[in-house]
Protein backbone atom coordinates (compact mmCIF):
# COMPACT_ATOMS: atom_id res chain seq x y z
CA UNK A 1 0.00 0.00 0.00
CA UNK A 2 1.39 3.63 -0.91
CA UNK A 3 0.75 5.70 1.53
CA UNK A 4 0.01 9.63 0.47
CA UNK A 5 3.01 11.74 0.35
CA UNK A 6 3.29 14.63 3.48
CA UNK A 7 4.13 18.45 1.94
CA UNK A 8 4.94 21.57 3.84
CA UNK A 9 2.67 23.57 5.24
CA UNK A 10 1.09 26.37 2.49
CA UNK A 11 3.77 29.51 3.04
CA UNK A 12 6.66 27.67 3.86
CA UNK A 13 9.41 26.06 2.40
CA UNK A 14 12.45 24.02 2.20
CA UNK A 15 15.45 25.75 0.79
CA UNK A 16 17.12 22.84 -1.23
CA UNK A 17 20.91 21.88 -2.03
CA UNK A 18 20.87 24.08 -5.37
CA UNK A 19 19.46 27.18 -3.15
CA UNK A 20 21.54 27.00 0.11
CA UNK A 21 25.24 27.86 -0.91
CA UNK A 22 23.07 31.60 -1.69
CA UNK A 23 22.02 31.89 1.54
CA UNK A 24 24.99 30.80 2.95
CA UNK A 25 27.15 33.14 1.03
CA UNK A 26 24.72 36.35 1.77
CA UNK A 27 24.77 35.31 5.26
CA UNK A 28 28.73 35.18 5.58
CA UNK A 29 28.29 38.70 3.56
CA UNK A 30 25.86 40.36 6.30
CA UNK A 31 27.83 38.57 9.30
CA UNK A 32 31.00 40.56 8.23
CA UNK A 33 29.76 43.43 7.83
CA UNK A 34 27.88 43.73 11.01
CA UNK A 35 30.96 42.68 12.92
CA UNK A 36 32.63 45.05 11.13
CA UNK A 37 30.46 47.38 12.76
CA UNK A 38 30.90 46.02 16.10
CA UNK A 39 27.54 44.07 16.22
CA UNK A 40 27.78 40.66 18.35
CA UNK A 41 25.01 38.01 17.92
CA UNK A 42 22.40 37.34 20.11
CA UNK A 43 20.16 34.21 19.51
CA UNK A 44 16.97 34.09 21.12
CA UNK A 45 14.21 30.81 21.08
CA UNK A 46 11.71 31.27 18.28
CA UNK A 47 8.75 30.75 20.90
CA UNK A 48 8.17 33.31 22.93
CA UNK A 49 5.03 33.72 25.80
CA UNK A 50 2.15 36.14 23.32
CA UNK A 51 2.35 38.61 25.36
CA UNK A 52 5.40 39.66 24.62
CA UNK A 53 4.37 40.54 21.36
CA UNK A 54 0.87 41.70 22.52
CA UNK A 55 2.74 44.31 24.76
CA UNK A 56 5.55 45.42 22.31
CA UNK A 57 4.33 45.16 18.87
CA UNK A 58 0.92 46.12 19.61
CA UNK A 59 -2.24 44.48 20.57
CA UNK A 60 -3.65 46.21 17.46
CA UNK A 61 -1.61 45.83 14.90
CA UNK A 62 -1.87 43.55 12.01
CA UNK A 63 0.75 41.07 12.84
CA UNK A 64 -0.28 40.43 16.27
CA UNK A 65 -4.06 41.27 15.87
CA UNK A 66 -4.32 38.39 12.68
CA UNK A 67 -0.79 36.92 11.94
CA UNK A 68 0.79 35.13 15.16
CA UNK A 69 0.94 31.52 15.09
CA UNK A 70 -0.18 31.19 18.62
CA UNK A 71 -1.71 28.46 21.00
CA UNK A 72 -1.94 26.89 24.54
CA UNK A 73 1.12 24.96 26.03
CA UNK A 74 0.56 21.91 28.11
CA UNK A 75 0.80 23.92 31.40
CA UNK A 76 -2.01 26.66 29.95
CA UNK A 77 0.12 29.32 29.14
CA UNK A 78 -0.15 30.95 25.79
CA UNK A 79 3.24 31.02 23.50
CA UNK A 80 3.46 32.37 19.93
CA UNK A 81 6.08 31.69 17.49
CA UNK A 82 7.89 34.97 16.95
CA UNK A 83 6.85 37.23 14.17
CA UNK A 84 9.72 39.87 14.24
CA UNK A 85 12.72 39.93 16.06
CA UNK A 86 12.64 43.15 17.98
CA UNK A 87 10.51 42.02 20.79
CA UNK A 88 12.63 39.62 21.59
CA UNK A 89 16.27 41.30 21.63
CA UNK A 90 14.36 43.81 23.51
CA UNK A 91 12.68 40.95 26.17
CA UNK A 92 16.33 39.28 26.57
CA UNK A 93 18.07 42.41 27.04
CA UNK A 94 16.20 43.11 29.54
CA UNK A 95 16.11 39.76 31.20
CA UNK A 96 19.97 39.68 31.59
CA UNK A 97 20.51 43.19 32.42
CA UNK A 98 22.78 43.94 29.09
CA UNK A 99 22.35 47.95 29.86
CA UNK A 100 24.80 46.72 33.19
CA UNK A 101 27.46 45.14 31.13
CA UNK A 102 27.68 48.48 28.53
CA UNK A 103 25.87 51.51 27.92
CA UNK A 104 25.57 51.50 24.38
CA UNK A 105 24.71 47.65 23.20
CA UNK A 106 24.87 46.15 19.23
CA UNK A 107 23.34 43.06 18.69
CA UNK A 108 22.13 41.29 15.66
CA UNK A 109 19.80 38.60 14.98
CA UNK A 110 19.85 35.85 11.90
CA UNK A 111 16.70 33.37 12.07
CA UNK A 112 12.78 32.24 10.88
CA UNK A 113 9.97 34.54 11.68
CA UNK A 114 6.08 33.32 11.10
CA UNK A 115 3.60 35.53 10.15
CA UNK A 116 0.30 33.91 9.07
CA UNK A 117 -0.31 36.09 5.54
CA UNK A 118 -1.71 35.43 2.55
CA UNK A 119 1.36 34.22 0.96
CA UNK A 120 2.51 35.22 -3.21
CA UNK A 121 5.76 36.26 -4.25
CA UNK A 122 8.11 37.14 -1.52
CA UNK A 123 5.97 37.11 0.61
CA UNK A 124 5.83 33.78 3.14
CA UNK A 125 4.66 32.54 6.30
CA UNK A 126 8.12 31.30 7.54
CA UNK A 127 10.72 33.83 6.32
CA UNK A 128 13.82 34.54 7.36
CA UNK A 129 15.35 37.79 8.39
CA UNK A 130 18.79 39.35 9.40
CA UNK A 131 18.14 42.47 12.20
CA UNK A 132 20.46 44.38 14.16
CA UNK A 133 19.51 46.48 17.34
CA UNK A 134 21.08 49.50 18.83
CA UNK A 135 20.07 49.97 22.26
CA UNK A 136 21.40 52.91 24.63
CA UNK A 137 21.65 56.31 22.48
CA UNK A 138 19.27 58.49 22.19
CA UNK A 139 21.44 60.40 19.93
CA UNK A 140 20.56 60.84 16.03
CA UNK A 141 24.08 59.44 15.46
CA UNK A 142 22.56 56.19 16.56
CA UNK A 143 19.94 56.31 14.03
CA UNK A 144 22.42 57.50 11.11
CA UNK A 145 24.34 54.32 12.18
CA UNK A 146 21.83 51.87 12.17
CA UNK A 147 20.59 53.24 8.30
CA UNK A 148 24.21 53.26 7.28
CA UNK A 149 24.50 49.76 8.71
CA UNK A 150 21.41 48.44 6.59
CA UNK A 151 22.21 50.18 3.60
CA UNK A 152 25.86 48.79 3.79
CA UNK A 153 24.43 45.23 4.28
CA UNK A 154 22.56 45.31 1.17
CA UNK A 155 24.96 46.47 -1.18
CA UNK A 156 27.51 43.51 0.77
CA UNK A 157 24.78 41.17 -0.57
CA UNK A 158 25.14 42.21 -3.96
CA UNK A 159 21.59 44.28 -4.00
CA UNK A 160 21.44 46.82 -6.82
CA UNK A 161 18.86 49.35 -7.39
CA UNK A 162 17.46 50.27 -4.15
CA UNK A 163 15.94 53.28 -2.62
CA UNK A 164 15.91 54.45 0.59
CA UNK A 165 12.81 56.26 2.33
CA UNK A 166 12.96 58.07 5.58
CA UNK A 167 10.08 59.65 8.13
CA UNK A 168 9.48 60.50 11.38
CA UNK A 169 6.58 59.15 13.64
CA UNK A 170 6.87 61.89 16.42
CA UNK A 171 7.05 61.16 19.48
CA UNK A 172 4.44 60.95 22.71
CA UNK A 173 4.27 64.59 23.01
CA UNK A 174 4.16 65.83 19.24
CA UNK A 175 2.19 62.45 17.84
CA UNK A 176 -1.12 62.69 19.53
CA UNK A 177 -1.90 66.52 18.19
CA UNK A 178 -1.02 64.70 14.84
CA UNK A 179 -3.42 61.62 15.02
CA UNK A 180 -6.07 64.29 16.16
CA UNK A 181 -6.15 66.04 12.69
CA UNK A 182 -5.45 63.12 10.57
CA UNK A 183 -8.61 61.64 11.87
CA UNK A 184 -10.32 64.94 11.40
CA UNK A 185 -9.06 64.84 7.75
CA UNK A 186 -10.18 61.17 8.04
CA UNK A 187 -13.47 60.88 9.14
CA UNK A 188 -14.28 63.88 6.27
CA UNK A 189 -13.19 60.97 3.54
CA UNK A 190 -14.66 57.86 5.88
CA UNK A 191 -16.89 56.71 3.21
CA UNK A 192 -14.06 56.30 0.53
CA UNK A 193 -12.19 54.26 3.01
CA UNK A 194 -11.89 50.01 2.90
CA UNK A 195 -13.61 47.91 5.48
CA UNK A 196 -10.24 47.87 7.28
CA UNK A 197 -9.60 51.45 7.59
CA UNK A 198 -12.87 52.52 8.82
CA UNK A 199 -12.13 50.18 12.08
CA UNK A 200 -8.40 51.46 11.88
CA UNK A 201 -9.82 55.43 11.99
CA UNK A 202 -10.55 54.51 15.70
CA UNK A 203 -8.30 52.23 16.98
CA UNK A 204 -5.18 53.28 15.01
CA UNK A 205 -5.72 55.96 12.44
CA UNK A 206 -1.89 56.17 11.40
CA UNK A 207 -2.08 52.40 9.69
CA UNK A 208 -4.89 53.95 7.58
CA UNK A 209 -1.86 55.81 5.81
CA UNK A 210 -0.35 53.01 4.17
CA UNK A 211 -3.23 50.30 3.65
CA UNK A 212 -2.76 49.39 0.08
CA UNK A 213 -6.30 49.77 -1.63
CA UNK A 214 -6.41 52.13 -4.53
CA UNK A 215 -9.75 54.29 -2.50
CA UNK A 216 -7.34 54.24 0.65
CA UNK A 217 -4.26 55.61 -1.35
CA UNK A 218 -6.67 58.49 -3.05
CA UNK A 219 -8.00 59.51 0.22
CA UNK A 220 -4.85 60.24 1.52
CA UNK A 221 -3.20 61.89 -0.53
CA UNK A 222 -3.94 65.51 0.68
CA UNK A 223 -3.38 64.37 4.37
CA UNK A 224 -1.67 66.13 6.84
CA UNK A 225 2.23 65.36 7.31
CA UNK A 226 3.68 63.79 10.79
CA UNK A 227 6.68 66.12 9.95
CA UNK A 228 5.07 69.07 9.88
CA UNK A 229 3.52 68.41 13.47
CA UNK A 230 6.46 67.58 15.28
CA UNK A 231 7.56 69.00 18.52
CA UNK A 232 10.72 70.86 18.58
CA UNK A 233 12.80 67.86 19.75
CA UNK A 234 11.40 65.74 17.49
CA UNK A 235 12.04 68.16 14.57
CA UNK A 236 15.93 68.74 15.57
CA UNK A 237 16.39 64.98 15.82
CA UNK A 238 14.70 64.31 12.34
CA UNK A 239 16.84 66.53 11.02
CA UNK A 240 20.31 65.71 12.61
CA UNK A 241 19.54 62.69 11.43
CA UNK A 242 18.97 63.69 7.55
CA UNK A 243 22.06 65.86 7.95
CA UNK A 244 24.27 62.71 9.12
CA UNK A 245 22.75 60.77 5.98
CA UNK A 246 23.52 63.85 3.80
CA UNK A 247 27.36 63.77 5.23
CA UNK A 248 27.82 59.93 4.33
CA UNK A 249 26.10 60.78 0.65
CA UNK A 250 23.28 58.46 1.12
CA UNK A 251 20.08 59.11 -0.97
CA UNK A 252 16.72 59.20 0.34
CA UNK A 253 13.31 60.08 -0.07
CA UNK A 254 11.01 61.44 2.46
CA UNK A 255 7.64 59.03 2.37
CA UNK A 256 5.19 61.02 4.72
CA UNK A 257 2.54 57.43 4.48
CA UNK A 258 5.32 55.44 5.27
CA UNK A 259 3.91 54.24 9.37
CA UNK A 260 5.70 50.14 9.24
CA UNK A 261 3.44 47.75 10.79
CA UNK A 262 4.84 48.11 14.23
CA UNK A 263 3.11 50.29 17.38
CA UNK A 264 6.43 50.68 19.19
CA UNK A 265 8.61 53.15 16.50
CA UNK A 266 8.94 56.68 17.94
CA UNK A 267 10.77 59.42 15.70
CA UNK A 268 12.79 57.93 12.30
CA UNK A 269 11.26 55.41 10.84
CA UNK A 270 13.20 54.13 7.30
CA UNK A 271 12.60 51.50 4.98
CA UNK A 272 14.95 50.27 1.73
CA UNK A 273 13.27 49.17 -1.25
CA UNK A 274 14.26 47.34 -4.17
CA UNK A 275 14.04 46.67 -7.94
CA UNK A 276 12.06 43.61 -9.73
CA UNK A 277 10.22 42.53 -6.62
CA UNK A 278 7.04 43.00 -7.95
CA UNK A 279 4.27 44.53 -4.76
CA UNK A 280 6.80 42.94 -2.08
CA UNK A 281 9.64 45.51 -2.85
CA UNK A 282 10.48 46.17 0.47
CA UNK A 283 13.91 44.08 1.35
CA UNK A 284 14.16 46.30 4.94
CA UNK A 285 13.02 48.59 7.10
CA UNK A 286 13.05 49.82 10.87
CA UNK A 287 12.99 52.45 13.24
CA UNK A 288 13.59 54.25 16.33
CA UNK A 289 12.01 53.50 19.75
CA UNK A 290 11.92 55.26 22.57
CA UNK A 291 9.22 53.15 25.29
CA UNK A 292 9.71 49.66 23.95
CA UNK A 293 12.68 49.03 26.79
CA UNK A 294 10.57 50.21 29.52
CA UNK A 295 7.60 48.75 28.31
CA UNK A 296 9.08 45.67 28.50
CA UNK A 297 10.04 45.77 31.71
CA UNK A 298 13.66 47.47 31.66
CA UNK A 299 15.27 51.01 32.15
CA UNK A 300 13.94 53.85 30.29
CA UNK A 301 16.74 53.69 27.38
CA UNK A 302 15.88 54.66 23.60
CA UNK A 303 16.88 51.78 21.07
CA UNK A 304 16.89 51.84 17.30
CA UNK A 305 16.69 49.01 14.61
CA UNK A 306 16.17 47.37 11.29
CA UNK A 307 14.96 43.96 10.07
CA UNK A 308 15.72 42.54 6.57
CA UNK A 309 13.84 39.98 4.92
CA UNK A 310 16.62 37.67 3.67
CA UNK A 311 13.75 35.78 1.02
CA UNK A 312 12.91 38.88 -0.47
CA UNK A 313 16.83 39.74 -1.30
CA UNK A 314 17.82 36.14 -2.31
CA UNK A 315 14.83 36.68 -5.36
CA UNK A 316 16.23 40.00 -6.11
CA UNK A 317 19.85 38.15 -6.01
CA UNK A 318 18.93 34.96 -7.87
CA UNK A 319 18.26 37.48 -11.09
CA UNK A 320 21.19 39.23 -10.64
CA UNK A 321 24.16 37.55 -9.94
CA UNK A 322 26.07 34.58 -10.77
CA UNK A 323 26.10 31.48 -8.35
CA UNK A 324 28.17 30.93 -6.11
CA UNK A 325 31.72 29.58 -7.03
CA UNK A 326 32.16 25.87 -5.22
CA UNK A 327 35.45 24.82 -4.42
CA UNK A 328 37.00 22.16 -7.14
CA UNK A 329 36.42 18.36 -6.27
CA UNK A 330 38.75 16.07 -5.46
CA UNK A 331 36.62 12.56 -6.52
CA UNK A 332 38.37 9.46 -5.42
CA UNK A 333 37.65 5.72 -7.36
CA UNK A 334 38.81 2.72 -6.07
CA UNK A 335 39.23 -0.75 -7.39
CA UNK A 336 38.81 -3.85 -4.19
CA UNK A 337 39.01 -3.57 -0.55
CA UNK A 338 43.03 -2.49 -0.49
CA UNK A 339 42.39 0.10 -2.76
CA UNK A 340 39.66 1.40 -0.78
CA UNK A 341 41.42 1.12 2.69
CA UNK A 342 44.47 3.22 1.02
CA UNK A 343 41.94 5.94 -0.29
CA UNK A 344 40.51 6.29 3.20
CA UNK A 345 43.39 7.71 4.41
CA UNK A 346 44.27 9.34 1.70
CA UNK A 347 41.04 11.00 1.56
CA UNK A 348 41.22 12.10 5.00
CA UNK A 349 44.92 13.26 4.65
CA UNK A 350 43.38 15.95 1.87
CA UNK A 351 40.27 16.87 3.78
CA UNK A 352 42.32 17.55 6.32
CA UNK A 353 44.74 19.85 4.47
CA UNK A 354 41.21 21.40 3.32
CA UNK A 355 40.89 19.55 0.14
CA UNK A 356 37.06 18.99 -1.26
CA UNK A 357 36.98 15.53 -1.64
CA UNK A 358 34.37 13.02 -2.61
CA UNK A 359 33.93 9.66 -3.73
CA UNK A 360 31.36 6.64 -4.45
CA UNK A 361 30.41 4.95 -1.42
CA UNK A 362 28.55 2.66 -3.31
CA UNK A 363 31.87 1.17 -4.50
CA UNK A 364 30.34 0.42 -7.92
CA UNK A 365 32.61 -0.66 -11.08
CA UNK A 366 35.59 1.91 -11.69
CA UNK A 367 33.78 2.73 -14.96
CA UNK A 368 30.71 3.95 -12.95
CA UNK A 369 32.55 5.68 -10.40
CA UNK A 370 34.26 7.84 -13.09
CA UNK A 371 31.23 8.24 -14.61
CA UNK A 372 29.98 9.89 -10.75
CA UNK A 373 33.31 11.66 -11.30
CA UNK A 374 32.20 13.62 -14.44
CA UNK A 375 28.45 14.14 -13.09
CA UNK A 376 29.48 15.37 -9.73
CA UNK A 377 31.68 18.22 -11.76
CA UNK A 378 35.05 16.59 -10.33
CA UNK A 379 37.96 19.15 -11.20
CA UNK A 380 40.79 15.65 -10.73
CA UNK A 381 39.84 12.38 -10.62
CA UNK A 382 41.94 10.30 -8.19
CA UNK A 383 42.11 6.32 -9.05
CA UNK A 384 43.86 4.23 -6.65
CA UNK A 385 43.78 0.44 -8.16
CA UNK A 386 45.73 -2.99 -7.99
CA UNK A 387 48.77 -1.30 -10.02
CA UNK A 388 48.64 2.08 -8.65
CA UNK A 389 49.03 -0.09 -5.19
CA UNK A 390 51.57 -1.96 -6.38
CA UNK A 391 53.87 0.98 -7.48
CA UNK A 392 52.79 3.55 -4.73
CA UNK A 393 51.51 5.87 -6.70
CA UNK A 394 48.33 7.69 -7.37
CA UNK A 395 47.17 7.63 -10.89
CA UNK A 396 45.83 11.50 -11.54
CA UNK A 397 43.17 12.33 -14.38
CA UNK A 398 42.89 16.18 -15.16
CA UNK A 399 38.96 16.60 -15.88
CA UNK A 400 39.37 20.02 -17.10
CA UNK A 401 42.55 18.69 -20.00
CA UNK A 402 41.77 18.00 -23.34
CA UNK A 403 41.49 13.96 -24.19
CA UNK A 404 44.51 14.42 -26.40
CA UNK A 405 46.47 16.34 -23.79
CA UNK A 406 49.99 14.82 -23.15
CA UNK A 407 49.33 15.80 -19.29
CA UNK A 408 45.56 14.57 -19.13
CA UNK A 409 46.60 11.47 -17.46
CA UNK A 410 49.59 10.74 -15.31
CA UNK A 411 50.96 8.73 -12.02
CA UNK A 412 51.61 11.00 -8.55
CA UNK A 413 53.79 9.61 -5.77
CA UNK A 414 51.38 8.84 -2.84
CA UNK A 415 52.90 10.66 -0.64
CA UNK A 416 53.56 13.70 -3.08
CA UNK A 417 49.88 13.68 -3.84
CA UNK A 418 48.85 16.79 -1.46
CA UNK A 419 51.76 18.95 -2.46
CA UNK A 420 51.20 18.07 -6.33
CA UNK A 421 47.42 18.92 -6.15
CA UNK A 422 48.39 21.92 -3.98
CA UNK A 423 50.45 23.49 -6.75
CA UNK A 424 48.22 22.75 -9.96
CA UNK A 425 45.24 24.26 -7.97
CA UNK A 426 47.07 26.67 -6.95
CA UNK A 427 45.97 29.31 -4.39
CA UNK A 428 42.74 27.51 -4.66
CA UNK A 429 43.22 24.56 -3.31
CA UNK A 430 41.10 24.53 0.24
CA UNK A 431 39.95 28.30 -0.17
CA UNK A 432 36.33 27.33 0.53
CA UNK A 433 35.64 28.78 -2.57
CA UNK A 434 33.92 32.11 -3.68
P1 LIG B 1 9.01 44.08 9.31
O1 LIG B 1 9.44 43.15 10.41
O2 LIG B 1 7.55 43.97 8.99
O3 LIG B 1 9.48 45.48 9.53
O4 LIG B 1 9.71 43.57 7.99
C1 LIG B 1 11.08 43.71 7.73
C2 LIG B 1 11.41 43.00 6.44
O5 LIG B 1 11.11 41.61 6.56
C3 LIG B 1 10.56 43.45 5.25
O6 LIG B 1 11.13 44.55 4.64
C4 LIG B 1 10.57 42.23 4.36
O7 LIG B 1 11.72 42.22 3.56
C5 LIG B 1 10.65 41.09 5.34
N1 LIG B 1 9.32 40.46 5.51
C6 LIG B 1 8.30 40.85 6.32
N2 LIG B 1 7.26 40.01 6.22
C7 LIG B 1 7.61 39.06 5.32
C8 LIG B 1 6.95 37.89 4.78
N3 LIG B 1 5.73 37.52 5.17
N4 LIG B 1 7.62 37.16 3.85
C9 LIG B 1 8.87 37.51 3.47
N5 LIG B 1 9.52 38.58 3.94
C10 LIG B 1 8.92 39.34 4.86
Amino acid sequence: MTKDALKTIRGMRDILPDQSPWWQRMERQLIEILSRYGYCEIRTPILEQTSLFARSIGQETDIVAKEMYSFEDRDGSRLSLRPEGTASVVRSFVEHNLARRQPVNRLYYLGPMFRHERPQKGRYRQFHQMGAELIGSADPAADVEMIDLMVECMEAVGLTGTSLELNSQGCRECRPGYREKLVAYLQERADRLCDDCQRRLSINPLRVLDCKEDTCIQAVEGAPRMIDDLCPACGEHFEAVRSGLETLELDFRLDHRMVRGLDYYDRTTFELKAEGLGAQDAVAGGGHYDGLVAELGGPPVPGVGFASGLDRILLNLLASLPAPEDPPVLFVVTRGDEGWHEALGLMQRLRRAGFKVISDVRRGSMKSQMKRADKDGARFVLMLGESELAEGVVAVKDMAARADAADKQFNVPLEEVQADLAQRLGERAGSGGD
